[in-house]
């Protein structure tokens, strides 16, 4: 568990550089589960009131609530506690809730803790597979989705410094964001559990820093982050290379902070020789060479060469990120097993998240960690 809560830390931001909007939107679109495509139930645990299709109370006292997808519809069943016999209790083209209670809504993902939610959240009927699915979209206001992302996204023990800094650069992200696009929940972007883990203090130091944002030359900068780099962060060009995205100023620096994170060793797994392969079109990648960090920079596969960052998906979305956590990876041949070594966590690009921890255990406040993991950039 504490693998997986840890590696929740681990974020792989990708934006497209635009011209920034110069203003955040009120509230943000957020696409729930997202990681878990193609739910047909849900479970609805307490702090809802249904405003669509009709307006209605429901109490949780005397019964479950289950939200399930059913031909193109949304049905709401109730099945009475000490009950297996489930009750319809209305049907529709979608299902809008709002909070009604000031700990928000309390949804269940079946296997995992209920998450609570602010804003309203709206249920469509989608396919997945070909089976019916539920796309769940919590429009939140924006000041509440900075308070889910520090408290999803870091510990509740990290420095208040530390929590600051990713505030910034979360907030500095929501410029690049158009009004209406729905974005994910989960570390493919930054990720949100909504409220629950918010705490008086994440608000207030969110508010403290809510009109900030990091600019290097006048531009708002791409808010890279990754939850631990092990020793040097990686310029952006060295590791994604360069694809006309201008990424020269995120260059690498060292970092002597991270060290109390679980990541910060060397992870060593074994691997079918065949389990890799087949993730590269039957062949094995071979690292040619390793930028300053220490992180492969090119590596070829067969006659084609791939970026550290692509080479690292394939490898984590194919085997599991608990074998390769980290970019700086080593791919090496035992006979018919591979020797997976990696060290750190994220892409390593940009803001470490326990360096910034660490920084601020050391006293500096979040504008000197974001200078020092964002050399030349500055925060207005
Ligand atoms: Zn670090």
């Amino acid at each position: 568990m504490a693998l997986i809560r840890s590696f929740a830390w681990v974020c792989l931001l990708i934006f497209i550089w635009a011209e920034p909007a110069c203003s955040i939107p009120r509230y943000v679109k957020v696409r729930l589960f997202e990681a878990r495509a193609g739910v047909p139930k849900l479970r609805l645990a307490g702090g809802i009131k249904i405003i669509e299709p009709v307006s209605r109370d429901i109490g949780f006292a005397g019964a479950d609530y289950t939200v399930e997808a059913e031909g193109g519809r949304v049905a709401l069943y109730a099945v009475p506690k000490g009950k297996k016999t489930k009750t319809l209790i209305l049907r529709g083209s979608r299902l809008v809730m709002e909070e009604s209670s000031s700990r928000g809504m309390r949804i269940v993902f079946p296997g995992r803790t209920a998450c609570n939610y602010r804003g309203i959240v709206v249920v469509r009927s989608a396919t997945a597979g070909g089976r019916p699915s539920l796309d769940v979209l919590n429009e939140v206001p924006v000041r509440e989705f900075v308070y889910g992302i520090v408290a999803s996204e870091l510990p509740g023990d990290f420095a208040v410094e530390a929590k600051k800094a990713l505030a910034v650069l979360t907030l500095t992200r929501l410029e690049f964001l158009p009004d209406q696009r729905a974005i994910g929940d989960s570390t493919k972007s930054e990720l949100y559990t909504g409220c629950g883990r918010v705490a008086e203090s994440d608000r207030v130091l969110v508010d403290s820093v809510f009109k900030e944002r990091l600019y290097y030359k006048n531009r708002l900068v791409l808010p890279y982050y990754h939850s631990t780099c092990a020793g040097y962060t990686s310029s952006g060009d060295d590791l994604f290379l360069p694809d006309g995205d201008d990424l020269s100023y995120l260059k690498s620096v060292e970092c002597k902070y991270c060290s109390g994170s679980p990541f910060y060793r060397d992870k060593v797994s074994m691997v079918d020789k065949k389990k890799v392969t087949a993730l590269f079109g039957g062949a094995l990648p071979v690292v040619q060479a390793k930028d300053s960090a220490g992180r492969p920079k090119t590596i070829l596969v067969g006659s084609g060469a791939l970026s550290c960052y692509q080479t690292w998906l394939k490898l984590g979305r194919g085997l599991g990120w608990s074998r390769v956590p980290g970019t700086r990876f080593a791919i090496n041949s035992k006979k018919d097993r591979i020797e997976l070594v990696s060290s750190g966590a994220g892409h390593g690009v940009g803001l470490c998240q326990w360096g910034a921890n660490g920084m601020a255990g050391l006293g500096k406040n979040y504008k000197e960690i974001l200078e020092y993991y964002f050399p030349g950039s500055k925060i207005k």
